[in-house]
């Protein structure tokens, strides 16, 4: 039995993904064996990660400033949206800079197994921005799963006759890989090959 303080830190890191007990337990002993700033530094960048972060009114996006850096970065290409299904992505397609219009985030993609349906996604505000804007091409840079490409099709479906170009990231991305594991070479040719939606 672990004393309070350690068990307490065990269960609530093994709630995040890819630690398991095991690895919350090391965890803990390395904590316990570093000098006190160690541990302080850490529990406060975990406060502050969530404290002074907001969502971008416009596009969704994680940052300390709304609108964010890309919104309001007015070399943007507005022409171009493209949209994905979580922050994270636009930190990976940023991370190829390969791509220089903005951003859409979904907040996720279309799955009834889940419970998720279209209402619970971003997509009112895609059509929006996609109709009332400058927007001449939107891509839809989803996981390329199931549920992805059920969720592409359903904007294309959702934004066609609108006049815009709907373009899909070419299959440089592994099928059922999720944009994050895609690796920067492959994300930034297929972001760059990307198709048309037919
Ligand atoms: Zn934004």
């Amino acid at each position: 039995m672990l004393p309070e303080n350690i068990e307490r830190f065990v269960r609530e890191f093994s709630r995040l993904p890819g630690i398991g007990r095991k690895t919350s337990e090391r965890l803990s002993f390395f904590l316990l064996s570093q000098p006190d700033e160690f541990a302080g530094e850490l529990a406060d960048s975990i406060i502050r990660l969530k404290s002074d972060m907001r969502l971008c009114s416009v596009c969704g996006n994680i940052t300390d400033k709304d609108p964010c850096a890309i919104c309001s970065d007015t070399s943007r290409d507005e022409t171009v949206i493209c949209v994905v299904e979580t922050a994270i992505d636009i930190f990976y397609i940023e991370e190829t800079a390969s791509y220089k219009g903005i951003y859409h985030v979904l907040g996720g993609v279309i799955s009834p197994l889940n419970g998720v349906t279209p209402d619970d996604l971003a997509l009112k505000s895609l059509l929006m921005r996609a109709t009332a804007g400058a927007a001449l091409e939107v891509v839809v840079a989803l996981s390329s799963t199931t549920e992805g490409d059920a969720t592409a099709l359903y904007i294309a479906q959702m934004l066609q006759d609108k006049g815009l170009k709907i373009t899909l990231p070419a299959r440089g991305i592994p099928v059922g890989t999720d944009i994050q594991y895609a690796g920067k070479g492959s994300l930034a040719q297929a972001i760059r090959n990307r198709e048309e939606m037919k």
